[in-house]
């Protein structure tokens, strides 16, 4: 029996990911087993060669997902274990080429694994990523503690307003998350309404900030996921900060936002 060997890029994607796990806990972001994160591999193992031995798990999944090999963490699982023992907490599944089964090549050594519920809105937004052509490998959800709470004001049902308000709070912030943030009404978490709101989200926004509960992002590598959620927050946070200190931040002018618009192209 051949032992299935990952590839090389796929060991980066796996250390990249435990150091950006490490990032999410410290901030506080993925509390309990909350948050979940999956990367479409597909790519990675072109021309690889499936072990004899693999087992697949009955699941229909949408017919382009045939032939797919998705990292995705576990069900009911601690994102902050994926920092020391992620070969527990997460897997790489393949999802077999009549797309009704799935397999799990690597990890999900937990006892009774499973991959997240999220599994399909995951792999929603990936199919979507495919056929946009866009380079967008990674979906990240977690629960980043800042923008949560601004999902709780009432600018929140001014997705304009909200947008101006923490671009002007810094540069980097209008510099970073460029296209800025959707603000996505409250919907059951694991719901097809979530997903497709959040595929529409992509088609304009950065950011997916799902009202009351958290954001997800999507983006070519952890990485860059990680930046958008971080200089995103960074923004709500320190507006949350001017209001809590009483006073109505003066922001960067329009003129100066403008200026920043036309320096990178934005
Ligand atoms: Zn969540």
């Amino acid at each position: 029996m051949e032992e299935f060997r990952l590839p090389e890029s796929v060991k980066d994607v796996l250390r990249q990911t435990s150091e950006i796990a490490n990032y999410l806990w410290q901030r506080e972001w993925i509390e309990r087993n909350g948050g979940n994160i999956s990367v479409d591999l597909t790519d990675h193992f072109e021309g690889a060669s499936l072990p004899s031995h693999v087992a697949y798990v009955k699941k229909n999944f949408p017919k382009e997902a045939a032939n797919m090999y998705l990292y995705i963490t576990g069900a009911s699982c601690y994102l902050r274990r994926l920092v020391d023992t992620i070969e527990k907490a997460s897997c790489i599944i393949h999802i077999n080429n009549t797309a009704d089964g799935y397999a799990i090549l690597w990890g999900g050594e937990k006892k009774n694994f499973v991959p997240t519920s999220e599994l399909s809105s995951h792999l929603t937004i990936h199919l979507f990523n495919k056929s946009q052509n866009s380079g967008n490998k990674v979906v990240l959800h977690a629960h980043p503690s800042e923008l949560i709470v601004l999902s709780h004001h009432k600018i929140f049902h001014d997705e304009q307003k909200l947008n101006h308000s923490i671009w002007k709070m810094c540069p980097e912030v209008r510099v970073y998350v460029p296209r800025g943030i959707h603000c996505t009404p409250y919907a059951i978490t694991q719901s097809d309404d979530l997903a497709q709101m959040t595929i529409d989200a992509f088609k304009t926004r950065d950011v997916a900030l799902w009202e009351k509960h958290g954001a997800t992002v999507t983006a070519p590598t952890i990485e860059q996921a990680w930046d958008f959620m971080d200089v995103a927050n960074k923004g709500a946070k320190l507006l949350l900060m001017a209001w809590a200190a009483g006073f109505e931040p003066e922001g960067i002018s329009d003129k100066e936002i403008e200026a920043l618009e036309k320096l990178f192209n934005l």
